[in-house]
């Protein structure tokens, strides 16, 4: 691979894309990484405020919604490759607001497409186009049963739906312009600078605060959890071993029910907080479950382990442990995030 690679990640200011960026900025000071970020709520350059000032990074601020903006932009860099994760991301936001969905997931998957295509001209040789999306595109499973790269599409959000729509133009452009592109599908990840409404930092903040923690339903709904670095090192394995063309599914081989993995988040809250045993999980409160609920997902990351060699580096409670430790040493980041004080950091930063 030619090692002065011009790289494009978007959405390198949120939680995935954040430890994405900085793998590759450390760890190939000969590629020159350009973070592309509308910085949306879910964006915040405190995630990435390591990487300034490093030679090979360079941060646009930049909506994918905008095709002509990113047109010259493209045309101006020539990127060689994009590691797409740009997105709205969060479900039940995707339930009250879905056009917000469809217009960034899917037109500015398209327009990026539409940007690398133009520049390329057909001349695709050693380029990539890699598309991070997620396993709900799949829909649900039984009791039993996992995901498989062939599985079926079946999403049932309007934010998997978004996430298919957008895997399903990547391979179109694969097979009509013969863009090469890669897809990965992730299961839930959980790890530092995840914005506070997704459960695990939810729950984190609202045990430290002695707030009720509000369970769906019966909280028997099952996810499988990836700790977000461990992500970020099956990205960097698939962008330079992963075949074009293909997917890989990605995921923990950790399944757990939201209410077992709420009673483990409690007990070592209260080993962190120095509270008696058994304390946190007294605010445990169900409430009225999500619309559309899927009841179990479960992603068989097989075809990534025996092709690459990828498997997740370290254990739940690990990683469970790490997060809480980093949430629990970071109030400032809580603080700004949950205030939108970033945006004054980033008015500070570059105007
Ligand atoms: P996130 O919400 O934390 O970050 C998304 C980032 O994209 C933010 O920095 C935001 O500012 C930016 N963004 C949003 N709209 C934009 C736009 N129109 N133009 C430019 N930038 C924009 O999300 P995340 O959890 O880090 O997820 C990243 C990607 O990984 C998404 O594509 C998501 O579908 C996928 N994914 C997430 C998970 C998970 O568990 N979080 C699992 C599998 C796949």
């Amino acid at each position: 691979t030619d090692s002065s690679k011009k790289i494009l990640i978007t959405g390198g200011a949120g939680f995935i894309g954040s430890h994405v960026a900085r793998l590759f900025v450390t760890k190939y000071p000969d590629y020159k990484v350009y973070n592309l970020d509308a910085l949306t709520y879910a964006g915040n350059l405190e995630n990435v405020s390591d990487l300034e000032g490093s030679s090979n990074y360079k941060f646009i601020k930049g909506d994918i919604k905008d095709a002509e903006f990113l047109n010259n932009l493209f045309k101006e860099y020539r990127f060689d490759a994009v590691i797409h994760l740009a997105a709205e991301s969060h479900v039940d936001r995707s339930i009250t607001n879905p056009n917000d969905f469809i217009e960034t997931n899917v037109l500015g998957t398209a327009n990026l497409l539409n940007a690398f295509k133009e520049i390329h001209a057909g001349f695709f040789d050693g380029k990539l186009f890699y598309h991070v999306s997620t396993d709900e595109v799949y829909g649900s499973l039984g009791k039993t049963g996992l995901f498989k790269e062939t599985t079926p599409y079946d999403p049932q959000s309007p934010y998997a739906s978004s996430k298919a729509a957008s895997d399903h133009i990547v391979r179109a452009y694969g097979n009509t312009y013969g863009l090469p592109f890669v897809i990965s599908n992730c299961s839930n990840n959980y790890g530092a600078n995840q914005f506070p409404e997704k459960l695990i930092p939810l729950f984190i903040n609202n045990i430290k605060q002695s707030k009720p923690l509000p369970v769906y339903g019966d909280g028997n709904y099952t996810r499988d959890w990836l700790y977000v670095e461990d992500h970020a090192i099956a990205i960097d394995e698939i962008f330079h071993k992963g075949k074009t063309l293909e997917t890989y599914n990605i995921g923990g081989f950790n399944e757990w029910t939201n209410l077992n993995l709420i009673k483990l988040l409690c007990k070592l809250m209260d080993q962190k907080l120095g509270r008696p045993n058994g304390s946190s999980e007294q605010l445990i409160t169900y409430v009225k479950d999500r619309a559309g609920h899927d009841r179990r997902y479960a992603i068989d990351a097989g075809k990534l382990n025996r092709e690459l060699g990828w498997k997740p580096s370290v254990t739940f409670e690990e990683g469970l442990e790490r997060t809480v430790d980093w949430y629990l040493t970071n109030d400032e980041w809580l603080e700004h995030v949950t205030s939108g004080a970033y945006q004054d950091y980033y008015k500070k930063m570059y105007h």
